[in-house]
């Protein structure tokens, strides 16, 4: 009873929800009405031909019962006995009409009718006649009525009624037993390790990969094994594939990292190779000294901060005398060293800070004297001077001198009469001229 309670139950809950035991149920239900229907037609045809033929039988049987007694009552003309048989056979439920026709010499025959209130004929119905013969003494027969018995339809349908109300009734129980048990099966076998599964799946995440879905249920091979392994294998190649990726993630940062430290380093020497490309492209290579793309970036730096320090800026312009004939006379190569000692001289004189000699031509240097006077680079200049001279570098084709020798032009920025650098050069470069014309080997200004 429990049992069946609970089927009941969760029969009906799985009617309500959404799940895969209502759709079964629902197909069981349908499948076993279908069933019943064509059940109960088969077994109401089947019905009705058994309870006619029980019905003919019922019939046959009255008929043995009576046919002597009625044969005998009518010879004696006992209409008592008659009527009290008639009555007796009207009284058997599946009977609705006895008939007997008593036959008399010379006349039409007499009718004894006995019938059920509201009977009705029907073809369908079976209906039994015989011939009632009486035997008074031996080998004399004589026929003496006939006997007509006809069953009652109302009878045969109370009879099918009550048959078909328990098939159906039977067939309804039986169907929704076999849908509950049938729900309760798919339920325990299949649909509680169905929802296992979907929890698993649900709280599954990369961390619980290793942690795979276990049915509680006895090893079986079927479809719920198949898929529980293939939960597992997919969670499995899952974990691999994470463990790679993450492995590729880790190398690929060491990578990253490796890169940057080269980046790192190649942009560090890119960096120094342009800071000493920088520096060579402002250095003149045979004397080390800046050169004229420096001296001309310079100079335009000192103006503005002249200009703007109201601080005098004064220039030398030098140049080595003879220097063609030095070349000439001691060669080409020694005509450098020559020029680097004359560099090493002027390093030596101007290495203050703001000072800026540099080698601005073949045999041409140049100084740049922030913050020095007019008389103040005559000095300086005279000192270079002297200072070259003592050098003794041999020059024989001099006529300043024996050894060589510089003649320097210097000229003071003027706000008032010089609007750009090159006009100072230029005042420089004709104090040269004329340190030149006087005899070189001086300073003019
Ligand atoms: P002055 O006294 O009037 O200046 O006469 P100079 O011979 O010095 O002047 P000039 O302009 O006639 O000759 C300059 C020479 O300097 C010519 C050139 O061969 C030489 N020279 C220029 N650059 C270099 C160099 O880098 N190395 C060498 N060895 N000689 C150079
Ligand atoms: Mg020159
Ligand atoms: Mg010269």
């Amino acid at each position: 009873m429990a049992v069946a309670r609970d089927v009941c139950r969760k029969l009906a809950r799985s009617l309500r929800g959404g799940s895969l035991g209502r759709q079964v149920a629902l197909g069981t239900i349908g499948f076993c009405l279908v069933f019943t229907l064509v059940t109960v037609a088969v077994r109401t045809w089947s019905a009705w031909h058994a309870t006619v033929d029980a019905m003919r039988q019922e019939l046959a049987q009255i008929d043995k019962v009576f046919e002597r007694t009625l044969a005998k009552a009518i010879w004696e003309m006992d209409r008592d006995a008659l009527r009290t048989h008639l009555a007796s056979a009207a009284q058997v439920a599946s009977v609705g009409r006895v008939e007997l026709k008593i036959r008399q010499a010379n006349r039409p025959p007499e009718v004894l009718d006995h019938r059920q209130s509201g009977w009705t004929r029907s073809a369908r119905m079976p209906s039994l006649q015989r011939t009632l013969s009486y035997e008074p003494y031996e080998g004399a027969r004589e026929p003496v009525g006939e006997l007509t018995l006809d069953g009652d339809e109302r009878v045969l349908w109370k009879r099918l009624q009550a048959e078909v109300t328990s098939i159906v009734i039977t067939q309804i129980i039986q169907s929704l037993l076999l849908a509950g048990l049938i729900m309760w099966m798919f339920n325990r076998s299949v649909t509680v390790h169905v929802k296992h599964i979907a929890r698993h799946l649900a709280a599954m995440s990369p961390d619980t990969l290793q942690d795979f879905v276990k049915l509680e249920r006895p090893p079986r091979r079927d479809e719920l094994s198949r898929l529980e392994e293939g939960v597992n294998h997919l969670q499995g190649s899952l974990y691999d594939y994470l463990a790679r990726q993450r492995q590729y993630e880790r190398e690929l940062a060491a990578h990253r990292d490796r890169l940057a430290e080269l980046v790192h380093d190649r942009t560090k020497e890119l960096e120094s190779a342009i800071a000493r490309l920088e520096e060579l492209s402002r250095c003149d290579p045979l004397t080390g000294l800046p050169n004229r793309r420096h001296f001309d970036e310079m100079k335009d730096v000192e103006l503005r901060r002249a200009r703007r320090s109201q601080q005098p800026l004064s220039v030398l312009l030098c140049d080595v005398d003879f220097f063609k004939r030095f070349n000439d006379a001691y060669g080409h190569a020694s005509g450098d060293r020559c020029l680097q000692a004359v560099a090493e001289v002027l390093k030596q004189n101007f290495s203050r800070a703001g000072e800026l000699p540099a080698r601005i031509g073949g045999e041409e240097f140049a100084v740049l004297l922030p913050g020095v006077d007019s008389a103040g680079a005559v000095a300086l200049g005279e000192r270079l001077c002297l200072s070259v001279a003592q050098r003794q570098i041999p020059h024989k084709g001099s006529e300043a001198a024996p050894y060589v020798t510089l003649s320097v032009g210097v000229a003071q920025f003027d706000e008032v009469t010089m609007d750009r650098f090159d006009v100072l050069l230029q005042h420089a470069d004709e104090a040269l001229y004329r340190a030149k014309r006087d005899g070189r080997n001086r300073v003019a200004s």
